[in-house]
Order: C-alpha cells, then structure tokens, then sequence
C-alpha cells in the first residue's frame, strides 16, 4: 500500500494513477472535505470553487483525465473577457480595435507589447522569431529590466507594473522574466474577435474531483485524517519492495494483520473523520527533526479525531505545500509562498460585464473576477457571483490581520468608489476564504528551488513530492499541475517498481560463501543474513532445484500463483524463490501476510516445521 498525503488533485491523481497502475493507494486528507484549494461552496445552483479557478487552452493533461473519467463533456470553453480599469474607466482588452483604441499605452508601446505576446523580439531591427523558447535562459534576469530593455518602459509602468503589484506586492521586483515569459506561454488560445478560450466544467472542478474520488474509490480516502509523521529506516532496500514492510509501531495495527491484498499495507476503510484536525496548510512547520535522512519510507503515522495509528507503507507521496513536507522529512525548500484571501460576494445584479477586470489604482484587493460574466447566472439559481480578492505576502499586512467584517467593509466601500453605480443593497453574502500559502513566488533563480519528484536520494528511498512546489507548477500552479504532478510521481514509482533489481537470492548458487558475495553485489536487500535465512530454510540434504536457478519474470508470475506449498518439503523453494523477502528487523512476506522471523516459534507452523522456525530465530537474534 502507498500512501499519499493530501487530497487536493495532486492527490487524488496521485492515487488515481498509482492504482492505474496495479498499485494500492490510500489518500489521507487533513481537513474534513477533499479538494484542497480547489475547495467549494455551495450557492443556489451548482457549487462554486471558495478562490476563482478556470483552465487555459495549453492545460491538456487534466482534459485529457477528465474524458478518461467520462466527463470529458462537461468541460466547456467559454470566453472570458478581460479589461483593465484606469481612471475611472473600464477598457475592455480582448479584441484588437479595443486594443488599438486603448488611450494609456502609445501605438510604439502597444507594438512592442503585441511583439512580445508573439514572443518576436524586434531588438536590433531585425525580428527574430521565437525569440522566448528557452526560459531557462531568462531565469536570472529580473522581469523589470527585461521588460525594459525588450518591450519599452511605457509597456513596464502602464501595463505590467499594476498588474505585478497586484500579484507580488513588493517581491514585484525579484520576480524571474522566465515566470512571466512562461504567463504568456501558458495563456493559451485566444479568439481574436471574442476574447480568451477558458474552461470551466459545467458543475465547477467538484465534478472532476467527484469523478477521482469514485475512481479512486471512497474506501482508499480517508478525511480528517492528518499525517503526521512518517518513518524512514536507516536501511536501503529497492523501492516498491514489498521489504519495505515492517512492524507497525502502533498498538492499534500490527505487521501480520490481514492486509486488503497482495500489494501490502492496510487501511483504515470508510472511517468517520469527524471533528478531526482542520487543515495542516495553515500550521507553520513543526521542528526539524529529519532532515538529511537516508534509508527507506518504513510507516506513516495518521492522526484523527479518535486516535493515531501508525501504518506500514511502500512508499509515500506528499501532495501538498512544502511545509507540510518539511515537518514529515526535514527537506527544507527555499519557495516563499504568497497567502490570499478571497471574498465570493453574491449579489442580485451584475457590477460589470468582465470576466476579469485587472485594476490600475490603489485598491485594497488586486483584481475583481465576476464569475457569472463567464459562466452564466442561470447556473447558480439567477445568483451574480464576483470574487473580490488579495494576495498577500506578509501574515503582518492589514488585510490578513483584519476581522472577516472589516474585509468586507474595506472591499465594498472600495467597490463603491471604484463604480459609484455600486448598490450594497445588492450584495446578499459575503463570503470569505483565507489560506497562508496559495502560490509560490517565482523569484529568480525558481527553477533550481523545485522539489524533484523523487526524494529518494535527499530524503529516503520510496519518498515522493507532488505538491506546489513541483516542478510542473511552473511557470504558474494549477490544477493541470497538480494532476501532472501527480502523475509524474506515480509513473516514478512504478518505474521504480518495474525496474527494481531482482531479488539477491535468485541469483544464488548453493554455496554459501558464493551466494553471500554475490548478494552483496547484486541487491541493497542482500545481507549475509538473508542467504542464512534461506539456507535455514531449504532442506540441506536436498538437490535444490530453485536454489541455483534464476527465475524468470514469468515464472514469478507462475510460482506466485502457487501459494500455498510451503508446508510440503521442497515445494516451498519455489514459494522462496518469489514471495520472500527478508531485511533488518528480519521479516517474512509470504502471500500477502508478513511474519517477524523472531516471534515464538507457534507463528511459523504454517510455513514449515518448529525446526525452521526456531532457526529463524536464532538468524534474528544474530
Ligand atoms: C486564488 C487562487 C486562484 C487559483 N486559480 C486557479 C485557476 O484559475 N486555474 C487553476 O487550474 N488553478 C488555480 N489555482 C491553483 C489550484 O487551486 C492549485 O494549483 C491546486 O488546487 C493545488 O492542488 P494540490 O493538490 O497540489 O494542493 P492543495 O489543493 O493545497 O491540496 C493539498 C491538501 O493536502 C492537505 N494536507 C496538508 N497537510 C496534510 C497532512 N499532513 N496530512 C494530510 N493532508 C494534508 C490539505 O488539507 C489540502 O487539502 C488557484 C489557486 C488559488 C488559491
């Protein structure tokens, strides 16, 4: 059984993935609902997402899932117009008259914007094509000077710099000319009489997270659960490796309890996550204990409402924010996040006819997002539904200190002054969503911060990351990344599985001394006492078939099957020659059950006499 931690898409996809791929998964998510950012609310029609959410037309893994999922037909791409307000007024931004008729940029800037959304560079007279592919190359450079010196300084403080303050604040200028190149790129497909081609399911993101959670299967999720903790042994061993399974430390599980199948593991099925934890997004990391750890995941230790437990585990991947990564394995990742808080304000008429309406003066929020100018009111029961919303840097800014009725104040007076047509009669609810970390900030150099995929090397083999700070959430964290994330690292451990070196024993010959020598060579699982085990375990006096042979994939496949010789002399060898695998605190799995080899002798009837049970014992004790 993997484990993933987090059921926010990353997650969910994670796990969709793994068992795509003949694996067991078993997703826990601290809060009570799953979904993470990509959370909802309800409204009078279909549930709305608690922070504004749309897909670009470049985003093609997660339309890819969702027709896997068969509701590949309730994406539907809509236009989503943008305008930008500036003195008083709003101008629309989306056709080319409205571009050309556009009074705060000159024709010279607006050509040197166009040639850049082109990604043509015009520097030197000559243009070159496809000037921006590489973004690596613009990683170092600060987007304001490469705005200067490749678009003009009109396009930089009329166009962009609103819009960087709106978004970083004052980290506007550590901010990566790659990001904002990488924007442009990921924007997608305009139509160039309408506007910006944007997806949005017909029902919100809740229908495609509802889908992998069926597929996923409801028994494999547990809520409210947090995971706290997670074990890596000082021993290495191939990743995947059903070796990876050890004693539970808790008193509620043991390692010989019945597992759900044969892939290991077990799970706390259908639980009732009542009154659990609330999100663990919101707690500051707690003290490093782990960092620069190496061996392999052992166990995830799981807190909810009514107990902690700690499971055995193949392998773990951690789907959410690097800080939550950091208090599980001591692998500290140098991202700063930004916060934000949200408002979805429901109201009985509509402010404006934009979807997206980007703002040039000084306000207390950085954008106004009039979700029922893309998808219309009808959806929601005739309800006009606007999210007002800020990023935040520091948890020291007003915004993020003031009372949820001071927000709602701040906003709607400034509201008011932005459009004096603004009725607050009209404003029904007020809805207000926070969280201290909802996107990386893309400063340079953001490439080489990235937490890798595998983290088998930093942290402990079996140890994956799928969350924000992956590198598929660059140049802008979405829930496409977050599924592509999570693919990546479910394609990672099945590598790995596929790929793991066979088993020390099935290169052996019978002579003791040559089988150790070669266990050494061969596998990270091969331990002197491994080969002793086995010789304790084979009948001595036997010509051993299986003892010299090395089994072919097929033939594991084939002697799988035959699960249950083990108690009739030698047709245990071929049982050996597959299901076991033996490491440090030695331990059999045998056919789904594993058994410690230094228990009382009574637990080894079942394979084979008292004698090979007790020298099991005395092998532990060596
Ligand atoms: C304001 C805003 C606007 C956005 N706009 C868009 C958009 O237009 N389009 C788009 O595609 N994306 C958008 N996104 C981004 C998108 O929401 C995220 O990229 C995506 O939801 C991230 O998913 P995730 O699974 O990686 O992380 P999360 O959604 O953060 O999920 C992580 C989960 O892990 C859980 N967790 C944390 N610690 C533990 C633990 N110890 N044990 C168990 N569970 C734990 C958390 O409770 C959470 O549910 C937006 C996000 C925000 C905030």
């Amino acid at each position: 059984m993997y484990t993933v931690v987090g059921g926010g898409i990353a997650g969910l996809a994670t796990a969709y993935r793994l068992q795509q791929h003949g694996h067991q998964a078993h997703v826990y998510e601290a809060s009570e609902d799953i979904g993470g950012l990509a959370a909802l609310y309800e409204t009078a029609g279909d549930p709305l997402e608690k922070y504004y959410h749309h897909l670009s037309k470049s985003e093609e893994t997660i339309v890819e899932l969702a027709e896997e999922l068969g509701v590949g037909d309730r994406v539907k791409w809509r236009i989503g117009r943008n305008a930008y307000y500036v003195d008083g007024v709003v101008h629309p931004l989306d056709k080319p008259w409205e571009i050309l008729a556009y009074p705060h940029l000159s024709t010279y800037d607006k050509f040197r914007l166009g040639m850049l959304t082109l990604e043509v560079d015009v520097r030197g007279g000559i243009p070159e094509m496809n000037a921006y592919e590489t973004l690596e190359a613009y990683e170092d450079v600060p987007v304001k000077d490469f705005l200067l010196d490749h678009a003009s300084r009109g396009v930089y403080e009329q166009f962009f710099e609103p819009l960087l303050e709106a978004k970083f604040g004052d980290r506007k200028e550590d901010i990566s000319a790659a990001w904002l190149l990488g924007r442009i790129k990921f924007r997608g497909e305009r139509d160039p009489l309408r506007g910006e081609i944007l997806g949005y399911f017909d029902g919100s993101f809740g229908v495609l997270l509802e889908a992998l959670v069926d597929a996923v299967g409801q028994e494999n999720i547990t809520t409210g659960a947090r995971v706290t903790d997670i074990e890596i042994s000082g021993e290495t061993a191939p990743v995947g490796s059903p070796a990876g399974i050890t004693e539970s430390g808790s008193s509620e599980s043991s390692a010989d309890e019945p597992e759900p199948a044969s892939d290991g593991g077990d799970v706390i099925a259908g639980r009732d996550a009542s009154d659990a934890p609330s999100l663990v997004n919101d707690t500051e990391s707690s003290e490093v204990t782990k960092a620069n750890q190496s061996g392999t995941v052992k166990s995830v230790t799981v807190e909810t409402a009514d107990k902690t437990r700690t499971r055995p585990t193949k392998g773990v991947v951690i789907a959410t924010m690097p800080n939550v990564l950091e208090s599980l394995t001591g692998y500290v990742c140098p991202i700063d996040f930004q916060g934000a808080v949200c408002a979805v304000v429901t109201m009985d008429e509509s402010l404006t006819d934009t979807y997206w309406l980007n703002i040039s003066e000084d306000v207390p929020f950085g954008a106004l997002i009039e979700h029922t100018n893309f998808v219309p009111p009808k959806r929601y029961g005739g309800e006009h539904l606007m999210y007002v919303a800020s990023y935040i840097q520091s948890r020291e800014e007003r915004l993020w200190r003031a009372s949820d009725e001071d927000v709602r104040e701040l906003w709607l007076e400034a509201i008011a002054d932005l459009f004096p047509d603004f009725d607050r009669e009209a404003v029904t609810q007020f809805r207000i969503s926070r969280n201290p970390r909802v996107a990386p900030v893309y400063e340079r150099g953001y490439l080489e911060t990235v937490v890798p995929y595998d983290l088998g090397d930093a942290v402990g083999e079996g140890v994956y990351y799928a969350g924000m700070a992956s590198r598929a959430q660059y140049p802008e964290r979405s829930l496409n990344g977050g599924v592509v994330a999570g693919f990546e690292c479910a394609d990672r451990i099945d590598h790995a599985w596929q790929t793991r070196p066979p088993p020390a024993w099935a290169h052996c010959s019978r002579s003791e001394t040559a089988c150790k020598s070669q266990i050494h060579q061969s596998s990270p699982v091969g331990r002197a006492y491994l080969i002793e085990l086995r010789e304790s375990l084979l009948p001595r006096n036997g010509s051993s078939r299986s003892a010299s042979s090395t089994p072919s994939p097929a033939s594991h496949t084939r002697t799988k099957r035959k699960a249950h010789g083990l108690s009739r002399g030698r047709r245990y060898e071929k049982e050996d020659t597959q299901q076991w695998l033996v490491r440090r605190p030695v331990v059999l799995v045998m056919n789904g059950r594993q058994f410690e080899a230094n228990h009382r002798a009574s637990r080894f009837s079942r394979i084979q006499s008292s004698v090979y049970a007790h020298r099991l014992t005395a092998v532990s004790a060596s």
